[in-house]
């Protein structure tokens, strides 16, 4: 039997879980490709096979999937990557294969969690006026233009590669981590920083839970972005199940 072409689009640590997994589970019953944007560089890349860069829109990505002969595709990608995901579902419509869409659960709201929910990164800043001048953006780094303008703000930055772009504000500072962060980090952080203030994405996951942990305890609001719909399909709700379901397929 020849091997079952996987073609994985990741760029979270739950794409690069699930590669590692089904290889090890499969091993040469899978010819496996983790696909990424790009953006950033990965500390540690997948095993299987890479590709970088996009596909050129649903009708590139539908290609592509004809090109290299792609048998079952797992769209892994982080909740706020909604135009990878939207390719993902028209491409593999278009080209008849089967499609999974690997969904990471948002965080549960906490009683204590002071939470201002908004609609987009736009509506964030809007939020921020009411709220108080020294804020913690953990939103991503191409994600900062609707705080540039916000002059009476103190703003703390942390992205992976701060060589790859300046800081946009007046008056703030940048610096550099790779999730996952720990409750002792992100609490000192907060102190250090005197931040009164956190806006977030409802990204959900681990890596990145500890900071609204650290909030409730220090009492902080956070404006939290709302997630975009999930794309309509099937879907596994852990790495484990994402496996299965490929796994089922070979
Ligand atoms: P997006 O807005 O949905 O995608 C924009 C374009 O980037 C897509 O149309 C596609 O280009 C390309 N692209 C995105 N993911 C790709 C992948 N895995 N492989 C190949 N091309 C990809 O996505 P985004 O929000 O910019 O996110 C980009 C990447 O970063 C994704 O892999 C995502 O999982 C990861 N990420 C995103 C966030 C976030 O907050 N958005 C956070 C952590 C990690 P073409 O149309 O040319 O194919």
């Amino acid at each position: 039997m020849p091997a079952r072409r996987i073609l994985v689009l990741g760029g979270t640590a739950e794409a690069a879980a699930l590669a590692t997994d089904v290889i090890a589970r499969a091993g040469d019953r899978v010819d496996l490709i983790s696909s990424f944007a790009g953006r950033v560089e990965s500390p540690k890349p997948p095993p299987g096979r890479i590709r970088i860069g996009g596909f050129g829109g649903a009708d590139g990505l539908a290609a592509y999937i004809e090109s290299e002969s792609v048998d079952l595709i797992v769209d892994a990608t982080h909740p706020f990557a909604d135009r990878m995901s939207r390719n993902a579902r028209e491409a593999a419509e278009r080209t008849g294969i089967p499609r999974l869409l690997l969904w990471r659960p948002p965080w549960p709201r906490h009683p204590l969690d002071r939470w201002v929910e908004v609609e987009g990164i736009e509506a964030a800043a809007q939020a921020l006026r009411h709220l108080g001048p020294r804020v913690w953006l953990t939103v991503g780094g191409s994600e900062l233009a609707p705080f540039a303008a916000m002059a009476d703000r103190w703003f703390l930055v942390r992205v992976i590669d701060a060589a790859r772009q300046p800081l946009p504000f007046a008056d703030g500072t940048m610096i550099e981590g790779r999730g996952p962060f720990s409750l002792e980090n992100e609490r000192a952080l907060i102190r250090h920083h005197r931040i009164d203030t956190i806006v977030s994405k409802a990204s959900g996951g681990p890596a990145t839970y500890a900071k609204i942990e650290a909030a409730r305890e220090a009492d902080l609001p956070v404006v939290m972005v709302r997630r975009p719909l999930p794309e309509p399909g099937e879907r596994a709700e852990s790495v484990a199940a994402a496996a299965d379901w490929i796994l089922a397929r070979l």
